[in-house]
């Protein structure tokens, strides 16, 4: 049984298992391996193109990865998955071991890849926390160790994936030096990222990474990897040092929460609007309209969630912006509005071109439930143009009871 595993555990060569470091500097042959499945949704009309290709990613993560004895292999071939619907997923907070129902459905496109290999879903934008990508662990029928699984969006770094592979591996945030790649926000990380050794060791001990070379005393058993309650990460750590203390209630408010929505993942968007309160919507309208998409996405998630429906302008504001990400974030936003300014937000969106846009409007509209847009969702499960739509109209209408609102 002590044979080196040259192949991939399922009879698939690994990529370059001995390969010498960009500086020529031989590094020992691995010891550990995980195996990565790359899913790319293909983007809708409007979408702007990745700041970074899933390969430029994938050198990324090998860079770090690598010198520690951990190769990482992907699959062939790289899938491209038609779900227009998902192309702006809906993850909630990102809870490692809690799925939303989307992430549920697009996890579900897995192709048999085995349960300890990793796929990793590269698509637009996440709403209703707008990061740049999400790891997920969830339990699922099928999944010893939870469904491994990460998502990277186009706003990603191009740290993002090794970073997010970093979550579902067992890896929280870290505050500094700036050269690590569990930073909660790797836009910050300076060049080359690296993995400390009880990072290292996390790794290895994962159900999700695997032994290359079968340990000689054991007969070849791979050893237990550690229980899932230690295996859990606090996607949050970092985002505990939030707001009160960093802000002040100046000009500089809107900078405050840019970086605070730079982060990649980890931000309590529930806690953050809290913190906020509504004397923070102008800077967050401010945010909105001189942001990039993902950011101007998040103030606008943040501002559904201003207490007694204060952030409604913004929310507005965000119905007609020019990105589908901060359209599909007011959308899904919406539903924390007061009803009849929700219902108004919502039935614009549910007439908006992109189909992405239409599905967050859809499910929003479903939540809220009131006769009037109840009859909506008829009407569109009915005759919307696309398929897609009508079946999730149909289904939303099977699903959610009717409200009494
Ligand atoms: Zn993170």
């Amino acid at each position: 049984m002590a044979s080196i595993r040259l192949r991939g555990p399922h009879g698939r060569k690994a990529e370059s298992p001995h390969a010498p470091t960009p500086e020529g500097r031989l590094v020992s042959p691995p010891d550990h391996e995980v195996r990565l499945h790359f899913k790319v949704l293909k983007p809708l009309p409007g979408q702007l193109a990745p700041g970074f290709t899933p390969a430029e990613m994938l050198e990324a993560m090998r860079k770090v990865y690598r010198p520690n004895g951990i190769d990482v292999a992907l699959a062939q071939p790289v899938q491209t998955l038609d779900c227009p619907l998902h192309s702006i997923l809906h993850v909630g907070g990102c809870a490692l071991h809690h799925a939303t129902a989307e992430q549920e459905e697009l996890f579900a496109h897995r192709d048999n890849v085995p349960v300890d290999e990793i796929c990793v879903y590269f698509l637009y934008g996440l709403v209703l926390s707008c990061f740049a990508g999400c790891a997920s662990c969830a339990s699922a029928n099928g999944f010893p160790y939870g469904r491994p699984a990460a998502v990277v969006t186009a706003d990603a770094t191009v740290w993002t994936l090794g970073h997010e592979c970093g979550h579902v591996l067992g890896l929280s945030h870290v505050g500094q030096p700036t050269n690590r790649i569990m930073l909660g926000t790797t836009s910050r990380i300076t060049n080359p990222a690296v993995l400390d050794p009880t990072e290292v060791t996390r790794i290895k001990g994962s159900h999700f990474a695997k032994p290359v070379v079968a340990p000689l005393a054991d007969g070849g058993q791979d050893p237990p990897g550690p229980a899932m309650e230690s295996a859990a990460v606090a996607l949050d750590m970092d985002a505990a040092e939030a707001l009160p203390s960093k802000v002040g209630r100046d000009d500089g408010l809107a900078d405050d929460i840019r970086t605070e929505l730079d982060r990649d993942d980890g931000v309590d968007y529930e806690r953050l609007a809290r913190e906020l309160g509504p004397s923070a919507v102008h800077s967050l309208r401010t945010v909105l309209l001189e942001s990039r998409p993902r950011i101007a996405a998040g103030a606008a998630s943040l501002s559904g969630m201003i207490e007694g429906g204060r952030g409604l302008p913004v929310v507005d504001e965000a119905a007609g912006n020019d990105d589908s990400l901060v359209r599909s974030a007011a959308a899904a936003t919406a539903v924390r509005l007061p009803v009849d300014p929700a219902t108004r937000i919502v039935e614009r969106l549910l007439k908006d071109d992109n189909i992405a846009v239409r599905g967050h409007a859809l499910r929003s509209a479903a939540r809220i439930g009131t006769p009037r847009l109840r009859a909506r969702i008829g009407v569109i499960a009915a005759r919307d143009p696309s398929p897609d739509i009508r079946e999730l109209a149909a289904r939303l209408l099977r699903e959610s009871p009717e409200s009494a609102a």
